[in-house]
């Protein structure tokens, strides 16, 4: 009976093209979840065995980690292992996962769950996922709702090229990509039948962005550029082929385009200080300090003889941008800054300004990645 519906269920589940695992909770250290399941059963096994097939009356988990391996708690029966993999029966099951003793809210994500043990006795949740509805998951965390079609097409093509180029970053964790910003933001609630963002992730499904010699480009991207998309080299150190930086006109009349922020002249000036030993009691130097404009990206603060890169001071500070200029006012002074985020890449505030006015995800594409070509490509990773 078990082997029967065993291979009634791979049967319907099985037969897809191109997976990819994710690592949940990826910057989270956690010892217990509680996972629960909709729409459908699933297959537990734990290690290689298959122990036992979800019933549809809201069967509860509670998967630990011990010193020892994992702790699989099922209805009060107990099953002690060193892996737990959850198949779904049909692809658009889904479960709930719930971290315990933590404040962390319920996520729900559809594929498969896979559960092992970190070297330091924490859990490593990994998601094993179609490509597409694993898209659909980062496109709703990246861009929002409320967006149009044409712009989530856009969004769904860079993060599907991004998931492909960067596609062993986490290869030491046992996974392809994590689930936080450093990858990819993929906090998944499941959405909506017949939406728009999974309409577009399948109405673009296998296309992506390359060089011209057909291997996948940067898809950098960032909330809003501030009128400015910025050069890799500002940002990294280092320059990426095709990325480059130029004006954007699209992006500036919205809420994210400006930004202003005080602070202390004394905090102000103690930071110079002391990191840079900058000589504040010149009063030509302190001038330099509090009159700074910045009309166009720049990427040192002053002067590049000084050595102070912008991008330390937004750090410091936790600036939205390095494209800012500086005022004294009384005793503070007054960043007036623009944009929000890095500047490389697209910016999506000007995406979705662009896609308002008409403009297709292929010209929307162009504009800000411009040595790039859209190509579709075969579904099947080898
Ligand atoms: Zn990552
Ligand atoms: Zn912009």
């Amino acid at each position: 009976m078990k082997k029967l519906l065993l291979f009634l269920f791979l049967n319907s589940y099985f037969g897809f093209s191109q997976k990819i695992m994710i690592g949940l909770f990826a910057d989270h250290t956690l010892r217990s979840v509680d996972i629960s399941f909709q729409n459908g059963l699933y297959i537990i096994f734990t290690d290689s065995t298959l122990q036992r097939i979800t019933d549809s009356s809201g069967t509860h988990l509670k998967i630990e980690a011990t010193e020892k391996g994992l702790r699989l708690n099922i209805a009060g029966v107990i099953y002690n292992c060193n892996s737990i993999k959850l198949i779904p029966e049909k692809v658009s099951n889904f479960f709930r996962i719930k971290p315990l003793n933590s404040n962390l809210k319920e996520r729900l994500y559809e594929g498969e769950l896979h559960v092992e043990k970190t070297e330091k006795n924490n859990l490593k949740i990994m998601n094993f996922i179609e490509m597409n509805d694993y898209l659909e998951g980062v496109v709703e965390s990246e861009a929002g709702r409320g967006q149009l079609f044409e712009y989530y097409k856009v969004q769904s093509i860079i993060s599907r090229t991004f998931a492909l180029r960067n596609w062993n970053k986490h290869d030491k964790d046992g996974f392809n990509l994590c689930d936080q910003v450093h990858c990819q933001a993929y906090l998944h609630k499941r959405n909506a039948p017949k939406n728009t963002i999974d309409s577009a992730v399948n109405a673009t499904s296998n296309f992506v962005l390359t060089y011209q010699d057909t291997s996948f480009a940067p898809t950098f991207f960032h909330a809003n550029c501030g009128g400015q998309i910025s050069d890799p080299e500002w940002v990294w150190n280092s320059s990426i082929g095709g990325l480059c930086t130029f004006n954007d006109p699209y992006c500036m009349n919205t809420k994210q385009g400006t930004w202003t922020k005080y602070i202390p002249l004394t905090v102000w000036k103690d930071y110079f200080k002391k990191t840079y030993d900058f000589p504040i009691e010149d009063s030509a130097y302190f001038s330099l300090l509090t009159n700074f404009k910045q009309d166009q990206r720049m990427s040192f603060f002053i002067h590049p003889q000084f050595g102070i890169p912008l991008r330390d001071i937004r750090e410091e500070f936790r600036l939205k941008s390095t494209y800012f200029s500086v005022k004294l006012e009384g005793n503070n002074v007054v960043l007036i800054g623009r944009g929000f985020g890095h500047g490389v890449g697209l910016c999506q505030d000007g995406a979705m300004q662009m896609a308002k006015s008409g403009y297709s995800s292929e010209e929307i594409l162009y504009f800000y990645y411009p040595n790039t070509r859209l190509r579709e490509q075969n579904p099947i990773r080898k």
